[in-house]
């Protein structure tokens, strides 16, 4: 049984507690894009985990995890995360990790490339998470990537830093005017942060075709939604990467691969890290009561997001882009503050109303439609079948599985292991 999980929306949808809710089935999990420019949040008996690089499935001693080749990894990152895990207790080890030799690397300069373009665009600037993700992406494309593998051959290693680390520095020194990145420190750098994860790192390619004969359970774990897709979502505040269920066995490293299951996370209201159109934004105290509500600050970041009701146009998009075959709806329980809950049913640009989604300049320019349903202000947290959640409530799920047209097949109720209530 091969399946993705994958968010709907602009991220932060909850898959992190989906995937370690689903893992439990799974004899693998895969990361197949990304870097750690988002938060995966899993909270379970041992306590509260932010995972940014690695699997969900980590946390469970019997999941083999990979980190597999679409991903973008900054090295000192992911040291810093895995020394948090083995902090709390949890084994990792060659035999429940393994990274692809053919994941790209995130370096510091990639970082500071990072911050720098956004500091020359001021009041224009895209909201980077500032982990340097958009760079190295860039840098992927163009051929000028280190990738994990080289750290296995310290001279071919050598000779692609020093070509690669020329090029850049003719950017950070020439465009940026700034100090360029020094050879030995960057050598240094590698070492220090790649030496640790050397068992690690294999053909992920050839172990998970083997894997897939061995009829395992696979999980393919995607960061983001289907709206920061660099191709289908809202370019240019877009990642920079394929957030899109249908990437998953090439970021993977089984491009021939069919997937049996796309689970797409859907979260009952809409939040939004960082710049960019997002016509469901709610203002002033409508919306601090919902961010502190849904306690909506990125978990990368810390930084509060926009928040707004549930869009209809943005989410039967983001369904149809992932090719879901199920939904789980998330935090629903978060919208039991509200005395009357927004739903956005169209946009308006132009003059003209409509309900497909839309992207560029129109996009920019559109209104949302917005429809009140009635609140049922009561806690549903503690609600685990269909028939404890109040009339409203159900309602609101038959209205939103009716808009995006496609069976929701989880109900979320609260970040915990067991709140959820399955369909
Ligand atoms: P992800 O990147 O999609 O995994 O999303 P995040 O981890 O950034 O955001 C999800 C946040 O919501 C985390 O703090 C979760 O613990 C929390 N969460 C997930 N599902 C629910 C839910 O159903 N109700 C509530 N109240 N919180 C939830």
């Amino acid at each position: 049984m091969l399946t993705a999980i994958t968010g709907i929306n602009w991220g932060d949808e909850g898959k992190g507690r989906m995937v370690d809710l689903l893992a439990e089935e799974q004899d693998i999990v895969v990361r197949y894009q990304g870097g750690n420019n988002a938060g995966h949040t899993v909270v379970n008996d041992r306590g509260k985990f932010i995972l940014n690089l690695l699997p969900s499935g980590i946390l469970r001693p019997d999941i083999v995890n990979i980190m597999a080749t679409g991903m973008a990894i900054d090295l000192q990152h992911l040291a810093g995360e895995l020394q948090r895990l083995r902090d709390a207790g949890v084994t990792v080890s060659p035999e429940n990790l393994k990274i692809s030799d053919k994941a790209i690397i995130c370096m510091p300069y990639n970082v500071a490339q990072d911050g720098l373009e956004e500091k020359r665009l001021k009041d224009a600037k895209f909201g980077s998470t500032m982990r340097g993700i958009g760079p190295i992406y860039g840098d992927k494309y163009l051929k000028k990537a280190l990738r994990i593998g080289d750290l296995l051959d310290p001279d071919y290693l050598r000779q692609r830093l020093a070509g690669i680390l020329e090029w850049k520095n003719l950017t950070i020194e020439g465009v940026y005017n700034s100090e360029p990145f020094d050879y030995q420190q960057m050598l240094g750098w590698l070492e220090q942060y790649g030496e640790p994860i050397l068992p690690h790192i294999c053909d992920i390619s050839s172990y998970l075709r083997q894997a897939v004969a061995d009829n395992k359970k696979i999980m393919f774990e995607a960061q983001l939604g289907a709206l920061r897709d660099i191709d289908y979502g809202i370019y240019p505040f877009t990642s920079s990467s394929s957030t899109l269920a249908a990437y998953a066995p090439i970021g993977a490293g089984l491009p021939g691969l069919k997937l049996d299951r796309v689970m797409g996370v859907m979260k009952a209201y809409s939040s939004c890290v960082g710049e960019g159109p997002f016509i469901a934004e709610m203002f002033g105290d409508e919306a601090e009561a919902l961010r502190a509500a849904g306690n909506e600050y990125g978990a990368a970041t810390g930084r509060p997001r926009r928040v707004g009701g549930f869009d209809m146009v943005a989410s039967r998009y983001g369904t149809l882009m992932q090719g879901a075959t199920e939904l789980a709806l998330t935090k629903i329980d978060v919208l039991s503050a509200l005395d009357q809950i927004p739903v956005i049913v169209a946009y308006e640009a132009d003059g003209e109303r409509f309900t497909d989604f839309t992207t560029g300049g129109r996009l920019n320019r559109a209104r949302p439609v917005i429809e009140y349903q009635p609140g049922w202000k009561r806690d549903i947290s503690g609600c685990r079948k269909l028939s404890d959640l109040p009339r409203e409530a159900r309602s609101y799920v038959q209205l939103l599985e009716d808009a995006v047209q496609c069976p929701i097949s989880y109900i979320s109720v609260g970040p915990e292991r067991d709140a959820f209530i399955p369909v």
